[in-house]
């Protein structure tokens, strides 16, 4: 069997922890998403084996696949890609998580599309930080509003901010522009009175950047599970 997943997952680890410590963060207040987005159901089962149980994935079809042949492990589905109207129910009925809403009427399908027989579901907010035109995410200023519509909802569960910034080599900058975000999700939490608890930023490129800034889930793929492959 292959054992660049065990390895690659041993690595991250190691340097989440590393960056615990150099950057005087709690041991173990840094969580790892396995985003499994292109790759194997194989590659997942062996994170797994490894004890890897949060993952993350951008495509319904895809995802609902893997759910299925992985229905017996206890595993964690967050959904970290671009909300489709036609798919919210499905989200609604099968992940744990969503980490990519950013309009009100989305949250309101999730809400009304949450299955009774479940917890509600855990929601990070999008936050476009640099303002790009063809990325998702919200505005800065469209934030407040959005966070206390879902605050209002019953059938979810406002857990905290996420945010994709623009690629940047130099992990100074990274930091930079990931402290943005951080700083946002202080002053919410302290203005609004809100306990949101998680600040889902971070990738393979830009984790230790995230850590130093405050991330409490970084989203690792391809670190992990090696280059994305087109599937089907
Ligand atoms: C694909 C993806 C990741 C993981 O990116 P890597 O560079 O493979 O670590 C993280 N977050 C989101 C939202 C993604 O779409």
């Amino acid at each position: 069997m292959d054992r660049l997943v065990r390895s690659n997952l041993m690595a991250v680890k190691e340097k989440i922890k590393e960056a615990e410590q150099k950057y005087h963060r709690f041991c173990g207040s840094v969580q790892l998403m396995a985003v499994s987005k292109s790759q194997s159901i194989a590659k997942m089962k062996e994170a797994y084996d490894c004890g890897q149980l949060i993952f993350g994935e951008s495509y319904v079809q895809e995802a609902q696949a893997k759910m299925k042949a992985l229905a017996t492990l206890p595993l964690q589905w967050h959904f970290i890609g671009a909300i489709q109207g036609n798919k919210t129910r499905t989200i609604a009925e099968t992940f744990d998580w969503v980490h990519s809403i950013s309009s009100l009427s989305h949250a309101q399908r999730f809400n009304t599309e949450r299955p009774s027989y479940l917890s509600p579901l855990n929601i990070c907010i999008q936050v476009n930080l640099d303002n790009e035109e063809n990325k998702s995410g919200v505005r800065k200023e469209e934030l407040v509003p959005l966070i206390n519509a879902v605050n209002e909802f019953p059938r979810l569960s406002l857990r905290g901010l996420m945010c994709i910034p623009k690629p940047l080599e130099d992990p100074e900058e990274q930091y930079q522009s990931l402290l943005r975000l951080k700083t946002l999700f202080d002053q919410l939490n302290h203005q609004l009175n809100l306990s949101m608890d998680t600040l889902s930023m971070g990738m393979s490129k830009d984790m230790q950047a995230a850590i130093r800034a405050g991330s409490t889930m970084v989203r690792v793929g391809e670190a992990i599970f090696g280059k994305r492959q087109v599937l089907k």
